[in-house]
């Protein structure tokens, strides 16, 4: 498998018949490539519910029309599906407001394919508060954490507060990691991540996915190809090298680096890394192996 993408919204962009900077055909077409898809629900959005059906719905229906790419109900099939130098692709919702308040709507779209949550945005919603909000995991979170947990969804802690970060790490047993975060110690943005947050999600086996959104990376709307990096670098130091990958944001942001935009720019990536002093062997425990051993699709240990 080539690369491991752990973010992406560009099933907002097919919703709204928009084009997208993820390219199916070169992510289907690289040897191996998978996609977590985010179902994004917007703080406030009306009918949010019926909306993210929709949402997902239509993704499904864009992507039984191209070749080479399936949707991974199982770890066992995203595997298949990139041994065979497919895309795999994985379905989350970002903002578990779409659940409008019940946890067991869980089970409608984990019948649809959902194998990820992403509890808030950035605000706050019946299950727990998003980083520009106070207040933590409520109740209805743990009883969305449990059933979680029972089906093997994976609880991606970014969007939260630390307040609720700390509740659900405390909560055993759902796996959990940051699809789209960068480094606090670096620039400290209440979508990253601080040294203590990333130690404990890789003390529970679980991985950062770095995003390269300049107002991560430098509090700018401009950054440059090295501040991703060093932002990887610093989370594979705590990490062992183990605990980093990466979570684009692809269609999800204006602010997005120019120069790492496209499914193409992310596929040329690695040459960025290696001018950065990271060896093969890291590049591709960054792009896959991490992510992938996570996910238990990667036999290296
Ligand atoms: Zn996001």
């Amino acid at each position: 498998m080539r690369m491991c993408d752990a973010h992406c919204d560009t099933m907002m962009k097919i919703d709204e018949g928009l084009t997208c900077d993820f390219s199916f055909e070169k992510a289907s077409a690289c040897g191996g490539f998978l996609q977590i898809f985010a179902c994004f629900t917007e703080d406030g959005e009306s009918d949010a519910y019926f909306a993210a059906l929709r949402k997902i719905n239509r993704f499904l229906d864009f992507i039984r029309e191209k070749d080479n790419c399936c949707v991974a109900y199982t770890p066992c099939a995203a595997k298949r599906i990139t041994e065979a130098g497919g895309l795999a692709a994985v379905l989350s919702l970002e903002n578990c407001a779409c659940l409008e308040d019940d946890p067991e709507n869980i089970y409608k779209f984990y019948n649809l394919g959902v194998r990820c949550i992403t509890l808030t945005w950035n605000g706050a919603n019946s299950f727990a508060g998003g980083c520009l909000e106070r207040g933590g995991l409520t109740k209805r979170g743990r009883d969305l954490l449990q059933i979680a947990g029972r089906l093997g969804i994976l609880v991606d802690v970014s969007h939260l507060n630390e307040q609720s970060f700390y509740d659900v790490l405390s909560e055993g047993s759902c796996k959990v990691f940051a699809s789209h975060s960068s480094c606090a110690e670096i620039n400290d943005n209440p979508r990253n991540l601080t040294d203590l947050q990333i130690l404990k999600i890789y003390s529970r086996g679980g991985i950062v996915c770095a995003c390269p959104n300049p107002p991560f990376l430098n509090g700018s709307r401009k950054a440059k190809r090295e501040e991703f990096a060093q932002h990887i670098r610093h989370i594979m130091r705590l990490t062992d090298g183990r605990g980093a990958g990466i979570g684009s944001d692809c269609d999800g942001t204006e602010n997005c680096c120019e120069w790492l935009k496209t499914t193409a720019d992310y596929l040329n990536f690695d040459k960025v890394l290696e001018e950065n002093n990271f060896t093969k062997f890291e590049i591709r425990d960054i792009f896959s192996c991490n992510f992938g051993r996570f996910f238990g699709i990667c036999d290296k240990k």
